[in-house]
């Protein structure tokens, strides 16, 4: 739903303007998810919004729920008829997190990831993609689950910084205290390494916390795994986190796949963790390593011995790194596995 939308609406059908609070309340505050539930409202005013506007800019065409139900992976079909994927992970009891999609495909063409494969279709407005937000807490709502959804991760399908200006301001939208309510600390963006927004992200939302997806740090290899980062190579990505940390004084998040056989060696992690240092003293970042959830018979995951020894590595060096659990593999919800086309 855009407020503005509505704002207009209400305006030029000379409704009263306090049914605009009403409005937010009734979709940000109580989730309501058609307008005949928003009971707050005149009934003639409810019926002409059902008729003229939708609480939701797509419709949800299918939801899969993981087999520990930790994971709901949805297809929402657009107004076009394309189709965006978007997952809700329970992290811990009580504790929702979301990964939102940001483009219809991506441009970037990463072989290993399901998203990379289809080509770029097209951007999502700000809109669509706070609504994956409002879709999910009108979910948790009317499943009756516990908890609530704390933390919006920006890492479903395409790639955060090829549609900035949207991605900013759905971040505002998260922000509004009228609206969502969710601070920017509770918001993760991950980037395949756009060097020339990283600094602007810095300088707009200096609080929200900051992913590249690095895999290699071999111009070479990187350029293979990551197409599009033979434009911004790694001496670049460099400046630019040091520039970010200058800027924020904030923890980066490094994101690695794990792909077996291409750059899981101890030899390679060891290199990792010599390039971080030589951008910023190690306690500046979190490396996530992810081992490879599979999409084509080219890439698969090590093994968890590899993975553990690739980790201890990195440990070694003093940089903190986790391995990612990756929820919702068996509905394809785990990272890298979205894909436009519907399940
Ligand atoms: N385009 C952005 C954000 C979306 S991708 C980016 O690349 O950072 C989110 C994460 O999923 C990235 O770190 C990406 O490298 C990872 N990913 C993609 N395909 C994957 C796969 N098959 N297995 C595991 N992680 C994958
Ligand atoms: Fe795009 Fe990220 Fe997938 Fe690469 S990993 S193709 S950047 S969505």
């Amino acid at each position: 739903m855009d407020i503005k939308k509505i704002e207009k609406f209400i305006k030029s059908r000379k409704y009263p303007l306090y049914h605009i609070n009403q409005i937010q309340r009734a979709v940000y505050k109580n989730y309501v998810d058609e307008w005949s539930k928003a009971t707050s409202l005149p009934l003639q005013l409810r019926e002409e919004l059902s008729l003229k506007i939708p609480i939701l800019s797509f419709s949800p065409s299918k939801i899969l729920i993981s087999g520990k139900s930790d994971a709901v992976k949805a297809a929402l079909k657009l107004r076009d008829d394309l189709s965006v994927e978007t997952v809700l992970l329970k992290l811990k009891p009580g504790h929702f997190s979301t990964c939102v999609s940001v483009q219809v495909g991506c441009a970037v063409g990463c072989p290993f990831c399901a998203t990379g494969k289809t080509g770029l279709k097209r951007n999502l407005t700000a809109e669509e993609i706070s609504d994956q937000i409002l879709f999910w807490k009108q979910h948790i709502n009317r499943e009756g689950l516990e908890g609530d959804l704390k933390n919006i991760i920006f890492m479903g399908m395409g790639e955060p910084f090829f549609n900035y200006e949207a991605v900013k301001k759905t971040i505002k939208i998260l922000n509004n205290r009228d609206l969502f309510n969710i601070g920017q600390r509770h918001i993760s963006v991950s980037t395949f390494g756009y060097v020339p927004k990283i600094t602007q992200f810095a300088k707009d939302f200096p609080q929200a916390n900051l992913a590249i997806s690095l895999h290699s740090v071999s111009d070479e290899i990187r350029q293979k795994l990551v197409p599009l980062s033979g434009k911004f190579k790694l001496e670049k990505l460099s400046t630019a986190i040091k520039n970010y940390l200058q800027i924020t004084n904030r923890k980066i998040f490094i994101e690695y796949v794990l792909l077996s056989g291409i750059n899981d060696s101890a030899k390679k992690a060891k290199k990792l963790a010599l390039w971080l240092r030589n951008a910023a003293p190690a306690k500046y970042f979190a490396v996530n390593l992810i081992p490879c959830n599979s999409v084509s018979k080219s890439f698969s995951a090590p093994s968890p011995e590899k993975v553990k020894l690739f980790q201890n590595t990195l440990l070694d060096y003093n940089i903190n790194a986790t391995i990612r659990k990756s929820l919702g593999r068996d509905i394809k919800g785990a990272c890298g596995q979205l894909a436009y086309k519907p399940f």
